[in-house]
């Protein structure tokens, strides 16, 4: 594209509303464009029409269009913060249960697994968050102390608005009634023994980890961390180490968009999670984080006009990682 970037007001904040406006308005004519999730039959309610985007900055400035206050199902922009909390509470050793490749195979895929010895590919694939869940269940106590302690993390990432952040249970319930092949995949990481707890209750935390429901400027608020080194912008403490922040954007741009990581950091050079809900969060170190949603997807699972949104972003502004 061959527009100016947008301007700086000073070295450290770029004003981005009128490249979220812009954006909002050229992708009008195709938001909706795309299939909502219906293998949940909660999600397959949604009103595909909707798009919101925001932008945070570390400092705290919000930029926002759409329907950026309404809140949507984090699906799998869930693993994120389930992986963060285990890691702090299991450090390194997290990485003996669990990969760090892309997998190269649907989210909900089997295959691997067993060639694998039931070591899941990567923790943004849904059998890696089932053993990351499972270090939360023996960690809080059981699958409501997973859920609770989740809930808890994310509503503090989010800093002071987050405290309305809350689990949608009809999601929740809807999501464990049609979870057959997660529960596959949990059985059969418990027959290699890499899943320690009850797969009923590993399950019940999983499901209700992707039911919690946020909008975009909370997302963005609450991913400001990892562009922040490592740092919770809002509290001043320290959430992981900043190379501990480096390899979480590592396994965002390698693993965090399903199937089409490789098409995404293509297209758009950030780091970045999606979920099924339509909602996609994104990182520009050192500078902001970036969350749009918008129902309809992609064949990938990847919001529609949400990648188109964050790819439009990176060109206008000139701004990626690379
Ligand atoms: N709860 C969904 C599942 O396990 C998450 C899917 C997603 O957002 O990728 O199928």
């Amino acid at each position: 594209m061959t527009s100016p970037a947008p301007r700086r007001e000073d070295n450290s904040r770029m004003d981005y509303q009128d490249t979220l406006e812009r954006i909002h308005t050229a992708l009008k004519p195709l938001i909706g464009e795309g299939k909502v999730a219906s293998y949940i039959p909660e999600l397959a309610n949604v009103a595909p029409d909707q798009f919101g985007m925001a932008v945070l900055n570390i400092d705290g400035t919000v930029f926002s269009v759409g329907d950026a206050t309404k809140r949507f199902s984090i699906q799998s922009i869930s693993k994120l913060f389930a992986l963060t909390l285990a890691f702090q509470r299991e450090g390194d050793s997290l990485w003996t249960r669990v990969g760090r490749e892309p997998s190269g195979t649907p989210f909900n895929s089997l295959v691997q697994l067993e060639a694998e010895q039931g070591i899941p590919r990567n923790p943004f694939i849904n059998a890696g968050a089932l053993v990351v869940t499972d270090m939360l269940v023996a960690h809080h106590g059981g699958g409501e102390g997973a859920q609770d302690a989740l809930l808890a993390f994310v509503r503090s990432l989010a800093g002071t608005g987050g405290t309305g952040i809350q689990i949608n249970g009809r999601v929740g319930e809807s999501e464990i009634r049609t979870s057959s092949r997660n529960a596959a995949m949990a059985h059969f990481m418990k027959s290699f023994g890499n899943l320690h707890g009850k797969v009923g209750e590993v399950i019940n935390a999983y499901c209700h980890h992707c039911a919690i429901e946020m909008n975009c400027i909370e997302l963005a608020r609450a991913a400001c961390f990892i562009a922040n080194k490592g740092v919770n912008p809002w509290s001043g403490e320290a959430v992981v180490d900043p190379s501990s922040a480096k390899r979480l954007s590592a396994l965002m741009l390698t693993c965090g968009t399903y199937d089409a990581a490789g098409d995404f950091a293509f297209r758009v050079g950030l780091p970045a999670k999606s979920g099924v809900g339509g909602g996609i969060v994104a990182i520009l170190p050192g500078e902001c984080g970036i969350c749009v949603w918008s129902p309809a997807l992609e064949e990938s699972g990847n919001s529609r006009a949400g990648s188109l949104a964050l790819e439009m972003f990176t060109s206008l502004t000139k701004r990626s990682i690379f």
